[in-house]
C-alpha cells in the first residue's frame, strides 16, 4: 500500500444553502474540496499527497508535470512540490504566440513560485508523456532525479487521494453532518483527466456514500472517458488489492459545453446565478459545468452530493468569458 504525505486541510466542509437547493431543485450538499487548502487548494491535491510522497521516495529534486496554461494542477503540483523542497518543470499548452501568454491565474502563480515553464504546441501536448520522459533522462545524465506526474495527476496512484475522500465522507455522514445518515442519491462532479472519477468510482461503493456516481466530461467523450477511468482503476488496484471495481459510473458527456475551457450561454448565466443567489463561487472550466449538469439531470437525485473540486485562479484569469457583470442584484 502506497504512502502519502499530509498536505491538505482536511476533512474539507460539507456545505448547504437554501438558494443552491432552490438553483439545482435538489437538496444539494456540496464538498468543499475548493477549499483544501490555500493557493494550493482543489482536488489535485488529495492525488498530490500521493504522487509527491512517491516523488520523495524516489529522491527526485525536480518534478515534472503538464496541463493547460491555467492548469490547476500544474499550479498546485508547483506550489506543493517548493513547499516539499523540489524544483518542478511545466510543459504547458498553448495555441498563441508563446511570449504573450499572460502572467495571471495559475500561470501567475506557477511563476511566483519559479516553475520553469516550456510551452508547448497542441500537437506536441499529444505526445506529452514522451516529452516529459525525455526531459526527465536530460535531468537523469546531470546526477539529479526528476518525477513525471501525468496530466491532472491521473493515475492509479494519484486516484488513491479520491478513495480516501469517500472514507472521509462516509465519516462525515455518520456523524450527521449531511443530514440523513444514508447513502446519497448522486455524487457528481467533474471530469476532465479521469483520476478523481475512477477514485471516487472505486470508493463510493464502498464507503456506502452513494450507488451513483456522475462523472461530468468537460472534454473528450463519454467512451474516451470510460476507458481512460478503467486504465486508472486498475492501476489503482494493482498498488492496493483491497479496491474493489469503480462502481455505479455514469458518464455524461452533454454538458461539456462549446470547448474545453468555454461555457456556453446558459451556463455562464447559471454560474452568475448561482454566484449573485448563493455567493458560492464556480469556474467555467470545471464545477461551473458539473454543477450545470446536476440542475438538468435526469434523472435528478433527490438528495445530491456535489464535489466542488476548485478552479478559482482559473477564473480570476477567464472571468471576463462571462459577461460584463453590470447589475448589482439577483436577477439583474
Ligand atoms: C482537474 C480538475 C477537475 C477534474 O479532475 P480530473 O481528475 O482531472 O478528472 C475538476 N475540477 C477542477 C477545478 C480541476 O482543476
Amino acid at each position: 500500500m502506497p504512502r502519502k504525505i499530509a498536505l491538505a486541510h482536511l476533512p474539507t466542509p460539507l456545505w448547504r444553502n437554501d438558494g443552491l437547493d432552490d438553483i439545482v431543485g435538489a437538496e444539494t450538499w456540496v464538498k468543499r474540496d475548493d477549499a483544501t487548502l490555500g493557493a494550493e487548494a482543489g482536488n489535485k491535491i488529495r492525488k498530490l499527497e500521493y504522487l509527491l510522497a512517491g516523488a520523495i521516495d524516489e529522491g527526485a529534486s525536480t518534478v515534472i508535470t503538464c496541463g493547460a496554461v491555467q492548469s490547476n494542477h500544474a499550479r498546485a503540483t508547483a506550489l506543493l512540490a517548493r513547499g516539499l523542497g523540489m524544483r518542478t518543470e511545466l510543459f504547458l499548452r498553448t495555441a498563441d504566440e508563446r511570449a504573450t501568454e499572460p502572467f495571471t491565474g495559475n500561470h501567475f502563480l506557477d511563476r511566483l513560485v519559479g516553475a520553469e515553464v516550456h510551452f508547448i504546441t497542441p500537437s506536441e501536448y499529444r505526445d506529452r508523456m514522451a516529452l516529459m520522459t525525455q526531459r526527465a533522462e536530460q535531468i537523469a545524465h546531470t546526477g539529479e532525479r526528476a518525477y513525471v506526474i501525468p496530466e491532472g495527476g491521473s493515475n492509479g496512484l494519484g486516484a488513491l487521494g479520491y478513495v480516501d475522500a469517500m472514507r472521509e465522507i462516509e465519516h462525515q455522514v455518520g456523524l450527521g453532518l449531511a443530514g440523513a445518515r444514508t447513502p446519497f442519491d448522486a455524487v457528481v462532479h467533474a471530469c476532465g483527466s479521469g483520476g478523481t472519477s475512477a477514485g471516487i468510482a472505486m470508493g463510493a461503493g464502498a464507503f456506502g456514500v452513494t450507488s451513483r456516481v456522475v462523472a461530468v466530461a468537460v472534454c473528450d467523450d463519454k467512451r474516451y472517458f470510460e476507458k481512460t477511468i478503467a486504465r486508472i482503476a486498475g492501476e489503482a488496484r494493482a498498488l492496493d488489492p483491497s479496491l474493489g471495481a469503480p462502481h455505479g459510473l455514469e458518464l455524461r458527456d452533454e454538458f461539456k459545453g462549446p470547448a474545453y475551457g468555454e461555457a456556453s450561454p446558459a451556463q455562464k448565466r447559471f454560474i452568475v446565478d448561482v454566484a449573485r443567489r448563493t455567493g458560492l463561487v464556480l469556474d467555467p472550466v470545471y464545477s461551473g459545468k458539473a454543477l450545470f449538469a446536476l440542475a438538468n439531470l435526469v434523472p435528478k437525485p433527490k438528495r445530491a452530493l456535489f464535489i466542488h473540486t476548485g478552479g478559482l485562479p482559473g477564473l480570476l484569469a477567464d472571468g471576463g468569458q462571462l459577461g460584463p457583470l453590470s447589475g448589482t442584484d439577483p436577477g439583474d
